[in-house]
């Protein structure tokens, strides 16, 4: 369990580094659009596209930040390994891929307590911001 737990503070850190990256990044593009706006009633083809490479760049930038902040808020949600104490009668198996629990396989508590595999409620949330039993929102934009 503690190594679990390891796994994934690294992992957070991880993306924790690129959301960093992309901050500095962010900063550059800043001083670039700065300095660009400065010479605007010189603008000409030449510029226009370049303002066009800009915005995408910074759309694209900016959609990756979305996707990285995601993914750290669902590695903030709780998670451990499966013990048939934790079972309690209640909540047997993973409704989005129909498995039992197995004992060691890391199980992702949602904060309405509904469990689901880590692999199986991640890729969900990629997508989705709501618990997929009982639509209780998880993750908040
Ligand atoms: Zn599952
Ligand atoms: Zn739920």
């Amino acid at each position: 369990m503690s190594h679990n737990n390891n796994l994934n503070i690294s992992n957070l850190r991880h993306h924790v580094d690129r959301l960093q990256q992309m901050l500095n990044d962010w900063e550059e593009l800043n001083e670039v659009i700065t300095s660009s706006t400065e010479d605007v009633s010189n603008a000409d083809n030449d510029s226009l596209l370049n303002d066009h490479q800009i915005l995408e760049a910074m759309q694209g930038a900016c959609d990756e930040f979305s996707r990285d902040l995601r993914t750290v808020k669902i590695n903030m949600l709780p998670s451990n390994e499966y013990n048939i104490e934790m079972s309690n009668g209640d909540q047997l198996s993973c409704a989005i891929c129909i498995n039992d629990f197995l004992s060691k396989e890391i199980i992702r508590t949602l904060p309405c307590n509904h469990r689901f595999h880590v692999e199986c409620i991640d890729k969900w949330l990629q997508s989705n911001s709501t618990c997929p039993m009982c639509r209780a929102r998880v993750i908040h934009e």
